[in-house]
């Protein structure tokens, strides 16, 4: 199998097959029985050809050239280098990867999805942000449109012609969506009349598609405030005519873009909706209901922040692999009293492959965590009684665990790669600077890493029916720990068994502070909380992967030691992944994740510092 700069396909097979056992799933529901594991590598062997040979190769580009504003036309130019990959993107059908036939896409299951977009996201998930944000427009219009509005979009935005964006954020409406200003006037024909700013809207304008189609969160005049009173609109930017091509402007108009630290090829624009008071909506789904709805976009979207978290962690440690095996410095430290001893490559240093095994594993378990969460958001909408219902509980609690967690880990590794690159690293010439500067925005967009741990500890967790989700997040986790006996060394194991039980007394802890109204001390644990679970579930993905990576590297590797197994490691690429992936969970297991037990610790302490510091406690010392 051939190796490529950025993408681990050979896990993504891992993963797929091993794992969560696709073929036999798809045998097994009517809904992808015409679907095999041939089928599934065609799809992994384009989506990769595409992503190395076109996309990877304009990643830089797209960082460098970034994207333009024109203030006279109003218009933004996106990077020219992302054009042609995004055009063999749509040509190959992805856009339309999971979804239905009736609306031009293939019908893969849903872990295909996540799979095909790992691989497009590692070459340059900034490109990839334009036809992401589409797809989710497109499934908000597919859900909860009238056949009218779907004839009109849908077809435009599945080819690529069109494309879509989400529109939440105003000036003084960020994590608060609740606050938001812009409203719509209902006419006459049943149509509104749109006004208002948004702020930060990714793909907002841009030169790549031939119109805009924004889904935009906006009150109707004399709805309630808050977020209950809020209704979503389609806005596009140019109307459509009777024969469904493009119409008359529809005062939507780009009033600037954003200079930022990463993702420059991503267009990033203020929205001015009805300035000349001649912009039109149509509403989609019920008035009033524009946040139910928006949170189907938010659920995928939230999933999809998690997986470029993964995939940009993943092509740092790539490069930082590929890196430290090229670089002499220093000699091997069983020679280092040698004056005569030559330089190694920096991949015999004992730190330097600590640094890696610690990226590795986080990528490795980052990766089973954000398929398992695909597959179960798979059988959430095809599954059957108690599949459906478990399915559905488990993609609840994991969402806000993979889009934080995931993000969070995605900012320590990349500066983790920056560390191997030595000062190189933090050259622009080298590529893992970008990807440094890339990871920051996936811990702050689509609800920042604060507010989904708030939402884990509150919605998901204390306020949830008899805490369902965790129970099924717990039953899981059991499951596995037993499968993994007889197979996985004890000390992981009771390790882990261990973990799950002091969570409970976490819980236990928070449940109280709930009865007894500290709303304060709930808020403050809700991060740490979410940080622990993270380290918890990708624990649970080691000792998952273990079960199968064990048994096959013995198969493969046998007793060889020394010299020997060493040499079988150089020749034999499938012994070499099986034990690689056997040391990075037993290093999770046995190096990061004992951290865990301090996070818990520190949760039980209950130390209420932050709850007794107010403003002054911060601003005294600027005082003159
Ligand atoms: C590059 C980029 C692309 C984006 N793309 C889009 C897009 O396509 N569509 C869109 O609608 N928006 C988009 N956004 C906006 C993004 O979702 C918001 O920036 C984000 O939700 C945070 O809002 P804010 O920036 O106003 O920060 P604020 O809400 O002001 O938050 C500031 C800090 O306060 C914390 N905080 C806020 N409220 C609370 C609270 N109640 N309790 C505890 N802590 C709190 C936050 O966690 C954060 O740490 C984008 C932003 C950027 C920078």
């Amino acid at each position: 199998m051939a190796l490529n700069p950025c993408i681990d396909t050979r896990d993504v097979r891992f993963c797929l097959f091993e794992l969560i056992e696709l073929d036999k799933f798809a045998k097994s529901n009517s809904h992808y029985s015409d679907f095999d594991k041939d089928t599934f590598n065609e799809f992994l062997d384009l989506a990769e050809r595409i992503a190395v040979e076109q996309l990877y190769p304009a990643s830089v580009e797209g960082d460098k050239s970034g994207c333009k504003y024109d203030p006279k036309t109003k218009n933004v130019m996106i990077p020219e280098a992302y054009k042609a990959p995004l055009n063999a993107f749509y040509e190959a059908g992805f856009m339309g990867v999971i979804d239905s036939p009736d609306i031009g896409g293939m019908g893969l299951p849903h872990v295909m999805g996540m799979a095909t977009n790992e691989i497009f996201c590692t070459a340059s998930y900034p490109a990839m942000m334009y036809p992401g944000l589409s797809h989710g427009a497109m499934l908000l219009i597919n859900s909860f449109g009238t056949q009218e509005l779907k004839d009109t979009y849908l077809p435009k935005m599945t080819s690529g012609e069109w494309g879509g964006t989400m529109c939440l954020t105003e000036p003084d409406a960020g994590s608060d969506v609740g606050a938001l200003k812009t409203k719509a006037v209902k006419q006459a024909d049943g149509t509104y009349k749109i006004q208002g700013q948004k702020i930060f809207i990714s793909s907002g304008d841009n030169d790549y598609y031939d119109n805009m189609i924004h889904p935009v969160l906006a009150r109707i005049e004399g709805d309630p405030g808050g977020t209950k009173g809020i209704s979503i609109f389609i806005v596009p930017k140019y109307l459509v005519k009777k024969d469904g091509s493009k119409g008359e402007f529809n005062d939507v108009v780009c009033s600037g873009i954003e200079h930022k630290m990463g993702i420059k090829g991503s267009a990033t624009c203020s929205l001015s909706f009805g300035d000349e008071g001649k912009c039109i909506g149509y509403l989609l789904g019920e008035e009033r209901k524009g946040m139910k709805i928006m949170f189907q976009m938010m659920n995928e979207a939230r999933l999809g922040v998690g997986m470029q978290g993964l995939a940009i962690s993943s092509t740092a440690y790539h490069h930082a692999v590929t890196y430290a095996r090229n670089r002499l410095q220093g000699v091997h430290v069983t020679q280092m009293l040698n004056p005569e001893a030559k330089s190694v490559t920096i991949i015999n240093h004992p730190d330097i492959k600590r640094m890696l095994l610690w990226m590795k594993a986080h990528v490795e378990g980052m990766r089973v965590l954000s398929y398992y969460l695909a597959h179960n958001l798979n059988l959430a909408e095809v599954g059957d009684g108690e599949i459906k219902k478990e399915a559905q509980g488990i993609v609840e609690i994991l969402i806000p665990i993979s889009k934080a967690g995931n993000t969070d880990t995605s900012v320590l590794v990349t500066s983790e790669a920056v560390q191997v690159y030595g000062g190189y690293g933090f050259c622009a010439d080298y590529p893992v600077e970008q990807m440094m500067r890339d990871s920051k925005i996936t811990a702050i967009y689509e609800g920042t890493n604060g507010i989904q741990s708030m939402d884990l500890a509150m919605r998901k967790i204390l306020m949830n029916p008899e805490q369902y989700n965790y129970s099924i997040l717990k039953k899981r986790f059991k499951e596995v720990a037993d499968r993994a006996k007889g197979i996985v060394e004890e000390k992981y194991i009771t390790m882990f068994e261990k973990g799950l039980q002091k969570l409970d007394e976490v819980i236990e802890m928070m449940k109280a502070q709930m009865a007894g109204g500290k709303f304060m001390h709930l808020f403050m644990e809700a991060t740490p909380l979410q940080q622990a679970m993270h380290r918890l579930a990708l624990a649970w993905a080691h000792l998952w992967s273990l079960t199968v990576a064990i048994p096959k590297m013995k198969e493969l590797v046998g007793d060889l030691k020394g010299e020997e197994r060493e040499k079988l490691l150089e020749d034999n690429y499938e012994a070499a992944y099986y034990t690689g992936r056997v040391l990075s969970a037993q290093f999770y297991l046995g190096y990061e994740f004992p951290k865990f037990f301090g996070q818990i610790e520190s949760l039980l302490f209950q130390e209420t510092a932050v709850i007794k510091s107010s403003s002054p406690v911060f601003t005294g010392a600027l005082k003159e």
